[in-house]
């Protein structure tokens, strides 16, 4: 009842401020950084709102087309993905600072370290699929691929697998790296096998004009889907600068914790939740406001009331970014 009258009054407010709504929204999240503890106050109310417009139940699809506020959301995502594209590639804020980390929708995630960018999961959202004015266009779409030396995909989950920004990197002449059941159907459909990667479990690195990004690779199972079937991957980096980061997708089984003991993986930063039992210094809360999850894959913002967040639940705000 309580969230029924809080999203009807959220409702109220964004009819009122109109088309406005997500650029002072915008302006509202750039005012109050993750690092940001005098205004985190500001912080903590920029997430409830995000939390509002996604009218995020549970049980259900979060942005399913009967979502009145979907338009505002899908415009405020795409004001926060040109941002992002914006400063990829420019100088760091920090003069001792190796690397960035920017966060977009869901798994969405894009590093800087040594003058090579690469993104993992980055996708643009479902909100054009469901028709949302004001969504991702291609032309932005294209803008990220200019700016990324290489694309990986964990799984082909549409909070995973952005077809559209694949595409444009292979078009763009640039590698796009998954896992072996996405990797086969894109050299089906055509995709050049120069620029598609399938690795298997193991280490290699993949070189891009820029040079050398160097990873680890896990073949694992994503916990929700048939269980005997191959079909995420799990990927671990080596920075040029020293840290570790993996980004687990959503591999969930029972092999891939022994493959980390065996292996060794030690991540300083880890990008997704669903792999908790990693060692790490830092993780950062995925898999807020999207779609394709139900149960306790959906997570809120739910900002701490003091700031800033936790290490073990660092949670950026899409298009926010943080250096290292
Ligand atoms: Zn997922």
């Amino acid at each position: 009842m309580l969230r029924s009258i809080a999203t009807l009054i959220l409702i109220l407010h964004v009819s009122a401020f109109g088309q406005g709504t997500p650029v002072a929204l915008d302006l509202a999240v750039e005012a109050a950084g993750p690092y940001d503890t005098a205004n985190w106050a500001t912080r903590v109310n920029n997430a409830n709102l995000i939390d509002l417009l996604s009218t995020n139940s549970i049980s259900s699809p979060v942005l399913a087309p009967g979502n009145p506020l979907g338009w505002a959301l899908a415009n405020f995502y795409r004001l926060r993905w040109n941002r992002a594209v914006n400063r990829l590639g420019t100088p760091f804020a920090g003069s001792t600072s190796k690397l960035r980390l920017t966060h977009l929708y869901s798994s969405s995630w894009i590093i800087e370290n040594s003058g090579l960018t690469w993104g993992i999961d980055v996708v643009e959202g479902p909100f054009g699929n469901y028709g949302f004015a004001g969504s991702i266009t291609m032309t932005e779409v294209f803008a990220m691929a200019n700016k990324l030396d290489a694309l990986f995909v964990t799984h082909s989950d549409s909070d995973h697998l952005s077809t559209s920004l694949a595409v444009a990197m292979l078009l763009l002449g640039k590698p796009v790296i998954c896992s072996i059941d996405l990797g086969a159907v894109a050299l089906a459909l055509g995709a050049p096998p120069s620029l598609v990667e399938i690795p298997r479990t193991g280490y290699r690195g993949v070189l891009t004009a820029n040079g050398l990004i160097k990873y680890s690779v896990y073949n694992g199972k994503q916990r929700v889907g048939t269980p005997t079937v191959v079909d995420c991957n799990a990927y671990a980096f080596d920075t040029n600068t020293g840290q570790t980061i993996i980004h687990g997708g959503d591999v969930e089984d029972p092999g891939f914790a022994t493959h980390i003991m065996s292996a060794n993986w030690y991540a300083d930063f880890l990008l997704n939740p669903s792999t908790s039992y990693v060692p790490h210094n830092y993780q950062f809360l995925s898999h807020e406001l999207e779609y394709t999850h139900f149960g306790s894959a959906l997570l809120k913002l739910n900002m701490p009331t003091v700031g800033p967040c936790p290490p073990s639940r660092f949670v950026l705000i899409w298009g926010e970014a943080v250096e290292f």
